[in-house]
């Protein structure tokens, strides 16, 4: 698998077979093409290297988004009411997101 990390997250499309999804096992239609992740956003100071990439699928990806900016809003702690319309995978990834920029944000 090739080092994708100097490339932006803008320019982050790969082909999904080698970079499969890891938010997702099941997708309906499958996706041609996977996104890269910054699991600390490169907008919130993440660092572009790989120990800070993971592969997603572009839905995937927009669900992960979405809780991030809900836990912005919510200083971390999302209503389960509005947590519960996401995957364990995709809470887990936002957490980790949130959990590593919220360093440097003090
Ligand atoms: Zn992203
Ligand atoms: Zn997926």
């Amino acid at each position: 698998m090739k080092d994708l990390a100097h490339l932006p997250e803008n320019l982050a499309t790969v082909p999904a077979q080698g970079y499969p999804c890891e938010l997702h096992t099941d997708h309906a239609p499958e996706p041609l093409f996977n996104h890269r992740h910054h699991i600390w956003p490169l907008g919130l100071g993440g660092p572009d290297e790989s120990t800070n990439v993971v592969f997603v699928c572009p839905v995937g990806h927009d669900r992960v988004h979405a809780l991030l900016r809900l836990m912005y809003t919510h200083d971390g702690s999302v209503p389960w009411t509005l947590a519960c319309h996401f995957g364990s995978k995709e809470r887990a990834l936002a957490k980790m997101g949130y959990e590593r920029a919220k360093g440097t944000l003090i």
